[in-house]
């Protein structure tokens, strides 16, 4: 089916894919590699599958850069899932953590940890703001530090780093992952659930140092402990085997995209194009101070609330889909994955231009 006008899909997640790998996973569906099934029909323990998982792995560290002293493991249970595997498997030795608050995902992962041990929060607690690091109370003997690089609600994000000294420094990539390039050796554990950057639900990404395998809690569940999934190869119990498959889909579409470094320019054009016009409007408003804006999730606001939902409404009729923003926060989000392409930001501007013009009286600005 060909439909008769282009739609750009801005939701935040499960967001949108290319349409190369669901073309691809669509011609592949019946028949996987020639083994005349469908890959959701084997076992992961089959060779096939076990093979499948060796090449992915290697995509993955090809394309990050993956260290050798990294595990790379397929888990379940989303980003939320590691909120609370992540103190499981690192507060067995030193329950003290520190978690940096910037916004609605750091907090949640904060008070899931403090289930498990001491938490700290380096902070000041109040989600879409990022306290400027002169005023960060760290520990200096927590066991690890938390922090989001990317708020993908508060459409917020770090311009760096954080600083840890030898405090391993665990990250929610969860909508910044393969975005752009990192020094993955930086991390002691880098996560992300799959259905923002590359793929669908039911499987997360987790890279973690070997170093830091011998420290979970006693109670860690077993599905969830990092050392018995890497010793498994994650097929400790029946693994996420489709949302895997599309994940090694999304690794050959992001190869054949020339990498990271090409992604993370045309994301930042992207974005930037968006902000410029936002800033030069004089009607709608982005809330985040220049140096903490995300260059992915990118929140604004029309002057009044009724013409915030006439915008939504209207941009949906004309094929620019769920760019309602996030819970009560209200306004607008648009969600500007790797997938996205830039005639999807022009085509927003467009329609944001013809709006203003059409409602700026109404708006009594
Ligand atoms: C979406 C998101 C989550 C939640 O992911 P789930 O897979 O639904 O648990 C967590 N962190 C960040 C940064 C996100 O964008």
């Amino acid at each position: 089916m060909k439909l008769d006008r282009k739609i750009y899909n801005f939701s935040p997640g499960p967001a949108m894919l290319p349409e190369s790998v669901l073309r691809r996973a669509q011609s592949e569906l019946l028949n996987w590699k020639g083994l005349g099934v469908s890959v959701m029909e084997i076992s992961d323990l089959t060779r096939f599958f076990q093979e499948f998982l060796k090449d992915l792995r290697a995509k993955i560290r090809k394309i990050l850069s993956v260290p050798e002293n990294y595990q790379i493991l397929f888990l379940t249970g989303g980003a939320t899932g590691q909120f609370s595997s992540i103190p499981l498997n690192l507060l067995g030795k030193n329950p003290r953590a520190d978690y940096l608050v910037t916004g609605w995902f750091s907090k949640i992962a904060m008070q899931e940890a403090t289930k498990y041990g001491k938490i700290h929060c380096v902070t000041n607690e109040r989600p879409g703001q990022i306290t400027p690091k002169e005023e960060w109370k760290l520990s200096t003997d927590a066991a690890y530090l938390f922090y989001c690089p990317n708020e993908s609600a508060q459409g917020l994000a770090f311009p760096d780093i954080p600083e840890s000294g030898s405090i391993p420094i665990v990250a929610d990539m969860t909508s910044y992952i393969f975005s752009s390039s990192i020094d993955v050796s930086r991390f002691g554990l880098i996560f992300a659930s799959a259905q923002k950057q590359i793929g669908q639900t039911g499987v997360s990404l987790v890279i973690v140092r070997d170093d830091l395998l011998d420290q979970a809690c006693p109670i860690t569940p077993l599905v969830w402990n990092y050392n018995t999934q890497a010793k498994e190869n994650s097929c400790v119990n029946t693994m996420p085997t489709y949302a895997t498959y599309i994940m090694d889909l999304m690794m050959d579409w992001i190869l054949e995209q020339g990498g990271v470094e090409v992604l993370e320019k045309k994301n930042r054009r992207k974005s930037k194009k968006l902000y410029d016009f936002i800033d030069q409007s004089n009607f709608y408003v982005n809330p985040v101070q220049d140096t903490y804006r995300s260059f992915i999730n990118v929140p604004f606001f029309s002057p009044t609330k009724e013409l915030n939902e006439k915008f939504i409404e209207e941009a949906d009729r004309e094929g620019l889909k769920f760019l309602k923003g996030f819970l009560d926060l209200g306004g607008m989000r648009a969600s500007l994955y790797n997938a996205m392409p830039e005639s999807g930001v022009d085509a927003l501007i467009a329609f944001m231009e013809d709006f203003m013009h059409r409602n700026r009286s109404s708006s009594k600005i």
